[in-house]
């Protein structure tokens, strides 16, 4: 497997760097080929070349198996126009790789419960995935327009059956593997697209008939959410829903640091931490590595069809936080285990080789 490894800015450097070294010793402890080449993107990119995304790394992102992202920004370029930022890169990339499909996992660890804005009998026991279609929709149709004059501007949702049949395709696949539960959502009582939608996804579900489907809209989603969340499994949507929802279901959580994304159905897979840069506590060492972590294993889930593999890192994440070993965004400075980002990373890659000795070792007998 060739990964293409993109830093990034800020804080995007620090925790890709403990990713990619879990990544290569899960990938040597389950006896996977592994091969990564470092790119420039967003800021770092500028600084270098001029650009935010050098034609380079377009060329070898194509060349992969699977591109991990750390993060774009940095507010040494916010004065530039928006054509020049380093986030233009990443759009760009996102562009070139082609994904369709991303995916954010949302999960209660029960040693987190405490973090997380909603009750803690309310959150616990969640474990939902967002599949949003990404490259559809209204941030994408076009006519769009924006008239100061005649004070008036427009945006079109726009989607077609094949656009809506390849993304509920891995929704399913997602669910099959998973609890066997989907949630299409969508406004099919106004909107001429989410009747597309729901005819659609109905279609496709013929061919998934061990998957319960059900159909709900997006505000009674977005209200099951904060009130039980635990009634969902996979929930699939289109791009501006999926938007405003996964991000709605990711401060479930607790932290932005803990949350992976997967982005795919592309020619190249593309896997990220859901936060930025964080320019605030850039260079101190402090960033939560852990949504970078769980990426890699969303990377060996998705594109090596490594399960086993990914859940070596999962489970190694999960005994690091009910060890008690927390980053400061989990907790404040008086906590004996608060640790850096480096030494989480350093925990969990401990961790990673004790849980597949001890796989080993369960095998054997
Ligand atoms: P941000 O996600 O970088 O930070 C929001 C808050 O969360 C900050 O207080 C930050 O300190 C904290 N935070 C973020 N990641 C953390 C981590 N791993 N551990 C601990 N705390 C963490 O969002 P922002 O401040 O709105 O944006 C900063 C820059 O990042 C901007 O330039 C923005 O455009 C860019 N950005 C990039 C991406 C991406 O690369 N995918 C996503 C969002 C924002």
């Amino acid at each position: 497997m060739k990964v293409t490894v993109l830093p990034g800015d800020g804080v995007g450097k620090e925790v890709t760097a403990e990713a990619v070294r879990i990544l290569e010793r899960v990938c040597s402890v389950h006896g996977e080929a592994l091969e990564t080449e470092t790119g420039l993107i967003g800021g770092v990119a500028i600084r270098e070349t001029g650009l935010p995304l050098p034609d380079e790394t377009i060329e070898t992102c194509l060349k992969s198996d699977a591109v991990l992202l750390g993060a774009v920004g940095s507010p040494e370029f916010d004065d530039l126009p928006p054509s020049e930022r380093p986030e233009i890169g990443l759009l760009k990339l996102r562009q070139a790789l082609g994904g369709f499909a991303n995916l954010r996992p949302s999960k209660a660890v029960p040693a987190l419960l405490d973090s997380s804005p909603l009750r803690r009998e309310v959150f616990e026991k969640t474990d939902l995935l967002i599949v949003r279609e990404l490259l559809g929709g209204l941030y994408y149709g076009e006519p769009r327009a924006m008239n100061q004059n005649a004070g008036e501007a427009f945006n079109t949702m726009r989607y077609s059956v094949p656009e809506i049949e390849r993304v509920a395709r891995i929704a399913f696949e997602s669910a099959l593997a998973r609890n066997k539960k989907m949630t299409s959502v969508d406004k099919a009582n106004v909107l001429e697209t989410s009747r597309l939608w729901r005819q659609t996804v109905t279609r496709v579900a013929a061919d998934y008939p061990s998957v319960e489907l059900e159909h709900i809209l997006v505000d009674a989603c977005a209200m099951h959410l904060v009130t039980n969340p635990r009634r969902f499994d996979v929930i699939l949507t289109e791009n501006l829903f999926g938007d405003i929802l996964s991000d709605e279901a990711s401060v479930l959580t607790g932290s932005m640091g803990m949350l992976p994304s997967a982005t795919i159905g592309g020619n190249v897979d593309f896997y990220e931490p859901v936060h930025g840069s964080a320019p605030d506590i850039e260079g101190r060492n402090i960033a939560n590595p852990l949504g970078a972590i769980a990426s890699a294993a969303m990377l060996l889930r998705y594109t090596l069809k490594n399960e086993s593999a990914a859940r070596t890192i999962e489970q190694a994440i999960d005994r690091a936080l009910e060890d008690g070993y927390r980053t400061i965004d989990l907790t404040g400075m008086d906590d004996p285990k608060l640790v850096s980002t480096s030494e989480m990373g350093q925990i969990v890659l401990e961790y990673v080789a004790d849980g597949s000795n001890a796989s080993h070792a369960s095998l054997a007998v």
